[in-house]
């Protein structure tokens, strides 16, 4: 494993553990890498495909307290969960998504967020078997925070209105038909086209 972060030169033995496992199944090393920008709204990490590496980018600051201090214990959340992405990707072949029509930033970027929220159902219950922490404790925190200014009336969704595409009328539905025209998830390990019914739908 290659760690390139600023503040955090080790993990817990936990989590090494686990990452070794993920690089003895998909027979690639993990890349984890410090970023300034990942290049999705409201997202700190990110995983992306890598000719050799299970390369997962993290915005480091984004887990310094008040005080600069690392949350280590959430830092090591966000790490074992893209990880496993890197598992579905090389080990159990997940299907990756494939852009195949032009689409603007806005249209590439819904598509990679519905993209994740499928595959995180996976990721999360992988993080579950092997009992790790599923979310950061300072996310739930921040989600009791929210619950709390929606019932005083407050628009919790402001990151979300960054997404029109999905987020419109509060349902995927109308979103999912024109983007599943753009988007094809096709296996890595494939270099014939993809059936018609892996279309998104
Ligand atoms: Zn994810």
């Amino acid at each position: 494993m290659e760690l390139e972060l600023k503040k955090i030169s080790k993990l817990s033995e936990k989590l090494k553990e686990y990452i070794k496992r993920i690089e003895e199944e998909t027979g690639r090393p993990a890349l984890i890498k410090s970023v300034q920008d990942v290049g999705l709204n409201g997202m700190n990490a990110v995983f992306k495909l890598d000719p050799k590496y299970i390369h997962v980018e993290i915005i480091e600051e984004k887990y310094y307290d008040s005080k600069g201090e690392i949350d280590q214990e959430g830092i090591e959340c966000v790490i074992a969960h893209e990880v496993t992405h890197g598992l579905l990707a090389y080990k159990k072949k997940y299907y990756q998504l494939d852009i195949v029509h032009k689409c603007n930033k806005l249209e590439n970027d819904s598509i990679d967020l519905i993209n994740s929220i499928v595959e995180d159902c996976v990721v999360y219950k992988i993080m579950h078997e092997n009992n790790f922490q599923l979310l950061p404790k300072r996310y739930i925190n921040r989600v009791k925070d929210k619950i709390e200014d929606l019932l005083k009336g407050k628009d919790c969704y402001e990151n979300y209105n960054k997404y029109p595409l999905i987020f419109k009328d509060s349902t995927f539905q109308k979103t999912l038909k024109p983007l599943s025209c753009k988007a094809f998830r096709v296996p890595l390990f494939c270099s014939s086209p993809p059936p018609l019914e892996t279309l998104i739908r």
